[in-house]
This record gives structure tokens, sequence and C-alpha cells, in this order.
């Protein structure tokens, strides 16, 4: 029964949601769509190109190959690479400048026409977690189960902010909170699917939680639906 469902993860950023679906897609087997860094790989190639934020036809260009050519793996140990074709951009994705403007970049509705095409298509077959901002409102509105991972902002910073410190990355706390704070506002306030609470979502606060909390309630989610 699972393999024929979509199970969404929605939430702000540093709520959980990207180690919570990477650790579920990995102990039940199922596929991983991570479409934030489907949005930060359109936002690194753009970088590179030098294309500017106002070349929507350009930024689709990169859209469209990002949906025809981005790769994710899921290694032992539940690690995630990404690859566009042999390229691995796993770590340059979640460099500054792409965090920086991938907000921007993502707001441009035909930016997302080309995202949500390429979504829709990877998970054809089902089986699937898709993790975003998205997914359950605009995305998979018919998905098998909604999530909605929150947390304090607080926490959220403090999170964001060790893992950084963790990968060896130099940054200040108050950095770390100017960047989430701009991210959430222009992912919450932008006319194309704004991050909102999907219709028929079970909302999950993990200010308190650990990650194994978190993911013992959702698999208890799981189990009931597929006893309905
Ligand atoms: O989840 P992650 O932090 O990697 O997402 C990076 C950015 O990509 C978000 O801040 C948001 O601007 C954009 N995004 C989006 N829709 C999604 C997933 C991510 O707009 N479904």
């Amino acid at each position: 029964m699972i393999e024929g469902m979509v199970i969404t993860i929605d939430g702000p950023a540093a709520s959980g949601k990207s180690t919570v679906a990477r650790l579920l897609a990995y102990e039940m087997g199922l596929q991983l769509i991570d479409s934030g860094a489907m949005y930060r790989a359109v936002t690194l190639l753009a970088l590179e190109q030098g294309v500017d934020i106002s070349d929507t036809q350009r930024l689709v260009s990169i859209a469209k190959f990002v949906g025809n050519n981005l790769r994710a793996r899921m290694e032992e140990g539940a690690r995630v690479k990404i690859f566009i074709d042999d390229r691995d951009i796993t770590e340059e994705i979640r460099g500054a400048a792409v965090g920086k403007f991938v907000s921007p970049v993502s707001a441009i509705p035909e930016v997302r026409i080309q995202m949500v095409e390429a979504q829709r298509s990877i998970a054809k077959g089902g089986g699937v977690i898709a993790e975003g901002r998205d997914m359950g409102s605009t995305v998979f509105p018919d998905a098998s189960l909604k999530i909605f991972l929150n947390a304090a902002e607080e926490e959220r910073v403090r999170r964001r902010y060790v893992e950084l410190l963790e990968k060896g990355k130099k940054v200040s706390i108050d950095d770390v909170k100017k960047e989430i704070e701009i991210r959430d506002f222009i992912d919450s306030s932008r006319s194309a699917s704004p991050l909102r609470i999907p219709d028929g979502a079970i909302v999950i606060d993990t200010t308190d939680m650990s990650v194994e909390e978190v993911i013992f309630s959702i698999k208890d989610l799981i189990t009931g639906i597929c006893h309905t």
C-alpha cells in the first residue's frame, strides 16, 4: 500500500523537514523529492551563467534543464547526493550565494511551472516523500498524507547555526537569523504558491521534539492511513 503513496512534508526554513524526509525515505524505501534542492540547482546555474533575476526567459530554460537533468541519489546512511548529469552539486547548492538568491528565483511563477511539472513526473508511480514549501498545497493536493512541520524561529535559527558550524562554515548567529527571516518572508508573501499550511495537513510543532520523535509520530500517521 505504501508503494503507491505520496506523502508531503512542507514547512519553513530549518523546521527539520529535510532531515525527517530524508530519513523516512531511507527507512521506508520511498523515493525522496527534495524540491528545495531543485530550486537551489536552478539558482546555482543562474549564478554561474550570470543570468539576471529579471531575465525570466533564461531562468525558465535553466529550470527546464534542471527538471530534465537533476538526479537525487540516496546513499548508505541516508545521505543524499544531488547531481546535474554527472556533476555533484550537493555542497554547492547549500552555499551562501545560493541561499541568498534562491527565494527570489523561486518566487518567479514561470520557474515554478517547470519545477512542478518535473516534481509530478518524478512522483508518477507513487511511493514518494516530497518535501518543500508547496508540496501539499499545489504540487500534490491529493497526497495520501500531508504534514506541515514548524518550529519556533529561535529554535530554527539555532538548528541552522549548529548545522553550519558542524560543516566548518564560519557564520554569525545574527547572519543566520537574518537569512532565515528574509527567506521566510519572501516564501510566505510571494503570489505564486506561497508557503502556507496545506488544506488537510497535519501540523507538527517540532520545537521541543527530537528528530527521532518526529519520525516516530509521522510513521504512526502513515500506519494509521495504511489501516483505513
Ligand atoms: O528547503 P530549502 O531550504 O532547500 O529550500 C530553499 C528555497 O527554495 C526556499 O527558501 C524556497 O524559496 C524555495 N522552495 C520553494 N518551493 C519549494 C521548495 C523550496 O519555493 N517547494
